[in-house]
């Protein structure tokens, strides 16, 4: 299965990583030129998303992607990446891919609790270690959204079609099982 990783900027290299321990043959997204290449499935990484977003659209990236995922390939989204699938950001004025009927809040947890670890449940997987780092969160899902995950009652991982989204980082645990949901994601839409 081959994988590609958005890597214009931020924790795309953790991605990466974690992504051939399960097998993947991963190809790097840093230009437009990388795009004229095929591949199953799409990683959104943490970062930056403001960064992200003037970027894709600075390389000339943008439409590309867009239309890839509007087109059922599957994404998984982390932390700045689901800024940047969401259709609305409450504290933005900036929208990127919204192709994700949410409405986030960026760096929603404050100064003080910029970044914390939680152990908190997964729809389908158990207990799972949370990364939060200047993290978003989810204030408001579309019903037709599948909430995966909430802690202190707000949104942090939801699946929607091909997306898969997370305000944390699981890319930066031991822990496979959220990348392996993706990739279950991915092997579905192959068949
Ligand atoms: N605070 C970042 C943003 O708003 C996201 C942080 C992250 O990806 N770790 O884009």
């Amino acid at each position: 299965m081959k994988i590609a990783v958005l890597a214009v900027q931020g924790a795309f290299a953790e991605h990466r990583k974690m992504l051939e321990a399960l097998g993947c043959t991963v190809t790097e997204l840093r230009q437009k030129q990388d795009l004229t290449q095929d591949f199953d499935g799409i990683v959104l990484p943490g970062g930056e998303s403001t960064v992200q977003g003037k970027l894709l659209r600075e390389l000339d990236m943008y439409e590309d992607i867009k239309s890839r995922i509007e087109n059922g390939l599957p994404v998984l989204a982390t932390c700045a990446g689901l800024i940047l699938l969401a259709s609305d950001i409450v504290n933005d004025d900036r929208r990127h891919f919204g192709l994700l009927p949410v409405s986030v809040k960026r760096n929603a947890y404050g100064r003080q609790l910029g970044s914390f670890h939680y152990d908190g449940e997964i729809k389908g997987l158990g207990i799972f270690p949370m990364e939060f780092i200047r993290a978003p969160y989810i204030e408001v899902a579309n019903q037709n959204v599948e909430v995966l995950a909430e802690v202190d009652n707000h949104i942090v991982a939801v699946r929607y079609g091909n997306q898969l989204a997370a305000a944390f980082h699981p890319e930066l645990t031991e822990d496979t099982r959220f990348h392996q949901m993706f990739l279950e994601m991915c092997r579905r839409k192959i068949k």
